[in-house]
């Protein structure tokens, strides 16, 4: 079993890789619709927006609280 490099999220099903392609390391939910890799920013946007509406967090936090969780994935680890 994978695990996403862009998110953490295990793949267990083919309908979870982007494109029903399984030789991708990442998720469908960190692919863009032409199936390649999300950006940094786009991630880190996507999920800062997921914080402040499931956690109630402002946007600071959120925004920092996105950073330190996706800097410890392996996609991220080296960049920025
Ligand atoms: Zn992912």
């Amino acid at each position: 079993m994978k695990m996403c490099i862009a998110c953490g999220m295990p793949m267990t099903q083919i309908s979870e890789y982007p494109l029903y392609d399984i030789s991708k390391n990442y998720c469908k939910y960190c692919a863009n619709p032409d199936g390649s890799m999300m950006s940094f920013e786009q991630k880190l946007s996507i999920l800062t927006a997921n914080y402040i509406q499931t956690y109630k967090m402002d946007n600071n936090t959120a925004k920092y609280t996105a950073y330190t969780i996706l800097k410890k994935l392996p996609a991220w680890r080296r960049n920025q």
